[in-house]
């Protein structure tokens, strides 16, 4: 068959693949783990009775989430001479994402050698080039105590209020544990995976056997650790909802352990190579300054940007999207050139699945029918050969998910799946409302509500600041720039952030805030970067990535900007180096 003739037919499987998936109920079809799904979500990393006395307190700037962001502002705060700080966290440490997941298997898939925060700084060596993810979490309190933050942290701790006492130019913040906190600055550093999701499905609660999500795994059930195998499944039968980042590497630890393992598969990941492989001890120490930064923007280059001349991460995402430039074809010719490019990486990953799965019934529901922006793309050297084990078995539902659960486990297709544990590997809230992903609702200026302000979506200056709600700054990449390496994403925002407050400290600014025409400004420019990103993600298969195919203002308002982060850092600087803050309302 001729090459086109070949991408013509995947246009239309991936159509057809992406029709059968579009659901009316959109984002709604999931639920988040808490409300009637509150046994989902106790923390099983902390003893429980933890009490402690309220506090009431006034200080400079409350920064919510003690993860990688919250760490990096707090670092860059004390760079800024500005000490006197509070760090708010439901968790029981630092580390947000690497707190919550400690599943079997996981680890980062970016280079831990540019996804480690502050590497440079602790002169630790990650040991692997993809780190298990309990080395990630021990970097996070090496931060926490090599920067000292621990005394400024306010663990197991929710926010309950957050209102902006308009007469004192301060933010009034209440918690769960009865704090009254004042603060000049309020931050948002919620992550983008802190609020984990089940899907909604009917009768979820009825199942008899024990069930979790992936982020709050149960080792007292399974047995074993992150690092120990667990030995508690081997006559157990383990089902797993979900087929994205986590649940690849979740399968390959259940099918060594447990005796029976159903993979409930909506929509199949396309899985590349990933290559671990150790590090020199001492890499890092023998590097000369700056060098994370360097080879950050290199990897960021190397898969959204201008290609550096040297590839120095050189490992499987540098490698597919090499070719890349998010789809921002200027003509047509260019624009069949990509699709072509798209097709040969996507065909590629289809091939490895008939390369490496025995049965070609179940290879071929494996393969990914979608481009490669659509999905992220794995990596790993397990996850498909796992279903060459006999106590491994895919149950494809073409499409359309398991919607019901009884007492006994998933039903697919009139068959009814008994099982011992059901593992929830179904993801985690990215593009929702900044609202339902903090849990709390901050009151602006005249008693009015982020929800009601942001009702129609995010209304910002670069993703920042927003109008009506002075000195807020939002610490997520809706509206913002992202980049594959989320670590580098967080080192350019938080060093705008503590410019912002340590800028308005030296000027003598008590409040700041975006003006809506400069909001306006921000989001009609993002649209005009992202029309060609745009029409790729609205033909996708749904995803979080685009807000499951919703087609409303909300979804078209939170948006990223799109392809190279280094394009949005050079708005940040160029706003920063203006000098005179166009764009918001200051007060002094
Ligand atoms: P995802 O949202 O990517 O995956 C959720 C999965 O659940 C999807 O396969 C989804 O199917 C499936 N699903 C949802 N509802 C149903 C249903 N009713 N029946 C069957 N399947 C269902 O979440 P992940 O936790 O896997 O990953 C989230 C993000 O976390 C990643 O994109 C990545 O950014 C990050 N991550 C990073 C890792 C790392 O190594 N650094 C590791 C793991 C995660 P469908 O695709 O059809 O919606």
């Amino acid at each position: 068959m001729a090459e086109q003739d070949r991408i013509d037919e995947a246009k239309a499987r991936y159509k057809a693949e992406r029709e059968k998936r579009l659901r009316e109920d959109a984002q709604g079809q999931y639920s988040q783990l808490t409300d009637e799904y509150e046994e989902f979500d106790h923390d099983p990393w902390v003893e429980p009775g933890f009490t402690r006395e309220p506090m009431v307190e006034t200080t400079q700037v409350v920064v919510v989430g003690a993860g990688f962001a919250g760490m990096l502002i707090a670092k860059g705060l004390l760079e800024q001479g500005i000490t006197d700080f509070r760090i708010i966290d439901k968790a029981g440490d630092f580390g947000g994402t690497w707190y919550w997941n400690r599943y079997p298997g996981c680890m980062c898939d970016v280079e831990s050698l540019i996804y480690l925060p502050l590497l440079e700084e602790t002169g630790y060596t990650p040991t692997m080039k993809y780190a298990p993810a309990s080395e990630i979490f021990e970097q996070c309190q090496r931060i926490g105590r090599r920067f000292d933050l621990y005394p400024h942290a306010l663990f197991q701790t929710e926010i309950d209020t957050a209102a902006w006492d308009e007469d004192a130019s301060r933010w009034t913040i209440t918690t769960s544990r009865g704090d009254q906190l004042s603060a000049k600055f309020f931050i948002t550093a919620g992550g983008i995976l802190h609020k984990a999701k089940l899907p909604a499905i009917e009768g979820i609660n009825d199942f008899a056997g024990r069930a979790f999500h992936t982020a709050r795994w149960d080792y007292g059930y399974t047995g074993g650790s992150p690092t120990e195998p667990m030995d508690h499944l081997k006559d157990k039968r383990v089902g797993i909802i979900g087929t994205g980042a986590t649940a690849i590497q979740v399968v390959p630890q259940l099918a060594r352990s447990a005796k029976e393992v159903y993979v409930f598969q909506r929509t199949p990941s396309p899985v590349g190579e990933r290559a671990n492989a150790p590090i020199d001890p001492g890499w890092v120490e023998a590097q000369p300054p700056g060098w994370q930064r360097e080879r950050m923007v290199n990897f960021t280059e190397a898969v959204t940007g201008d290609k550096p001349a040297v590839n120095l991460v050189g490992d499987g995402a540098t490698r597919l999207l090499w070719e890349d430039t998010q789809q921002a074809a200027a003509t047509p010719e260019e624009q069949a050139e990509l699709e072509r490019l798209d097709f040969e990486v996507m065909q590629g990953l289809r091939d490895r699945v008939d390369e490496i799965v025995d049965d070609p019934e179940t290879a071929e529901k494996l393969k990914p029918w979608y481009g490669k922006h659509c999905k992220r793309l794995c990596y790993h050297d397990e996850y498909l050969q796992s279903f060459n084990r006999p106590n491994v078995h895919l149950v494809d539902t073409n499409g359309l998910g398991v919607r019901r659960v009884t007492a006994a486990g998933p039903v697919v297709d009139g068959r009814e799946y008994e099982l011992d544990l059901l593992v929830y590997a179904s993801g985690f809230e990215v593009t929702t409302g900044l609202v339902s992903r903090l849990g709390f609702d901050p009151v602006g200026v005249g008693g009015v509500k982020l929800s009601e302000r942001w009702e129609d979506g995010a209304h910002t200056l670069h993703g920042v600041l927003t109008n009506g709600f002075p000195n807020l700054l939002v610490c997520h990449f809706i509206q913002a720039g992202f980049g594959l390496n989320f670590h580098h994403y967080l080192q350019e925002l938080t060093a705008h952030l503590t410019w912002i407050v340590a800028t308005a400290e030296e000027s003598g600014i008590s409040s700041i805030e975006a003006t809506v025409e400069a909001e306006d400004a921000w989001l009609a420019q993002l649209w005009e970067a992202g029309k060609g990103f745009g029409r790729y993600s609205a033909a996708c298969t749904p995803s979080f990535h685009n807000s499951e195919g919703a087609r409303t203002m909300a979804a078209a308002r939170n948006v990223v900007h799109p392809g190279n982060l280094m394009r949005y850092s050079e708005h940040l600087e160029r706003w920063r180096d203006a000098g005179d803050l166009p764009g918001v309302t200051i007060t002094r």
